[in-house]
């Protein structure tokens, strides 16, 4: 069986917390690699994304162009609409025989999951990486802890230690807006085409 780490988001833009994330979701959990999965649409987000699907897109592309082990999938912006884990997990396990998945996620997010689509179904299928991320506040969340969870699915959650990055892109976008500097929070290559394309810019 063959390890594949997942990363589901709207990335909108991708900046360096999901890249931390990724890499050392590999690490502690000896992923072979890491397929980067940009939605199309969030079903648990109510607000239109800033920039186009293919732009999202574009810029996780050159974000992890250099990585070996880093990939980019396109089934949910292909499938469209709201996005659902469980149907996108159906989909790649029927491509990808011998392959264990496992999705991961921010501490932000771990306690959404009793929510998702079809969960039950889901962690039978998969397992969750969970990762440290801050609040919005930039409290750190505590790596020693596993947020409140139903037994059942506490169990399909590893709990993976990462550096405390309190970046977001709602910052990222909020910054851009009001002229700031997001060099070196979003990857160079990314951050030149999201300059280029005058992408979150109040007046683009
Ligand atoms: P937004 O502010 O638009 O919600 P975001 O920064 O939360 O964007 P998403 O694309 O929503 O980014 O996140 C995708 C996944 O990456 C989620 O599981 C989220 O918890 C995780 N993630 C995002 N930023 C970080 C971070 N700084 N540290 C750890 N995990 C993160
Ligand atoms: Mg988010």
């Amino acid at each position: 069986m063959r390890k594949i780490g997942l990363m589901g988001g709207t990335f909108d833009p991708i900046h360096i917390g999901h890249l931390v994330a990724a890499e050392r979701s590999m690490e502690a959990c000896g992923l072979e690699e890491v397929w980067f999965i940009p939605n199309a649409g969030p079903p648990l987000k109510d607000r239109a994304p800033g920039a186009a699907p293919e732009e999202r897109q574009r810029m996780v592309e050159l974000a992890v162009q250099e990585h070996p082990a880093f990939r980019v999938l396109d089934l949910e912006l292909r499938r469209g609409g709201v996005s659902y884990t469980y149907d996108t997990i159906e989909d790649l396990q029927r491509l990808n025989s011998e392959t264990e998945f496992h999705w991961i996620i921010g501490t932000d997010r771990i306690l959404d999951l009793p929510r998702w689509h079809r969960i039950d179904e889901l962690a039978a299928r998969i397992r969750f990486i969970g990762v440290d991320r801050p609040d919005e506040v930039g409290r750190p969340s505590d790596p020693g802890e596993m947020p409140a969870l139903p037994e059942r699915l506490q169990e399909r959650v590893i709990r993976v230690p990462i550096p405390q990055l309190a970046i977001s892109s709602t910052t990222i976008r909020t910054r851009i807006g009001a002229g700031l500097s997001v060099r070196y929070l979003v990857p160079d290559a990314a951050h030149r085409y999201l300059i280029e394309k005058e992408l979150y810019r109040l007046d683009g």
